[in-house]
């Protein structure tokens, strides 16, 4: 099972992507927590990730492409993954097929969730969470930067017809359905390749 999940922030991608690595016995990589445990841990040069981070902006493609390729250089050729917060650019996208290359293939999941929904769900994690970038105005500009930044690479995979798009608006246990289906080898029954739904 080597799964990319990709979304805008508060599509419940991380906890997803948690759940499915879980049940499914792989790696659950998150760029956005390695990021943060690398500032909190002062073991990278952290000063540029903390400043992109707490903007809202991204960490530049080499910092975020050079961690997961070492993430990916402990993992045997054979064992899966699930891959949430990489690739969030199109040259990240292209980095990712280099690092596929000795691998199979990979499932690329949207989750899309409606923007409304969103703003509802940030506002309320950041009423109950700590995480400092979800402030309103670094809120809004995450989503800018999704649409700006990340959009594109949806495009990318939709291009090769490899983008499969699970409605994130469900009961998370349907979410979390969905996305195993859309790993599993034998999910192509379920897939119409021609609108990349999954129903
Ligand atoms: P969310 O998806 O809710 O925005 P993440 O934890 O995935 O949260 O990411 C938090 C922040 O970490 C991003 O806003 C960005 O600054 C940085 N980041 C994470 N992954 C990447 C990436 N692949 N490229 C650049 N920056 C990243």
């Amino acid at each position: 099972m080597r799964i990319v999940l990709i979304g805008p922030p508060g599509c419940g991608k991380g906890t997803q992507a948690a759940r499915v690595a879980q049940a499914s016995h792989v790696p659950h990589i998150a760029t956005g927590d390695i990021l943060r445990r690398a500032v909190a841990s002062g073991s990278m040069l952290g000063d540029a990730v903390r400043e992109a981070m707490s903007s809202g902006e991204l960490v530049s493609d080499e910092i975020v492409t050079d961690l997961v390729a070492e993430q990916m250089a402990d993992l045997d050729a054979g064992t899966g993954f699930v891959l949430d917060g990489f690739p969030r650019t199109v040259e990240q996208a292209i980095a990712l097929d280099v690092l596929m290359e000795e691998r199979g293939p990979l499932a690329v999941v949207e989750l899309a969730v409606p923007e409304d929904e969103l703003v509802r769900r940030l506002r309320r994690r950041r009423d109950t969470d700590a995480r400092a970038d979800d402030d309103e105005a670094v809120v809004r500009e995450r989503l800018a930067v999704y649409h700006r930044m990340t959009k594109p690479v949806l495009d990318f995979y939709k291009a090769r017809r490899s983008l499969i798009t699970v409605n994130g608006h469900l009961p998370p246990e349907d979410v979390t359905e969905r996305i195993m289906l859309a790993g599993d080898p034998v999910f192509d029954a379920h897939f119409d390749s021609l609108t990349g739904r999954l129903d």
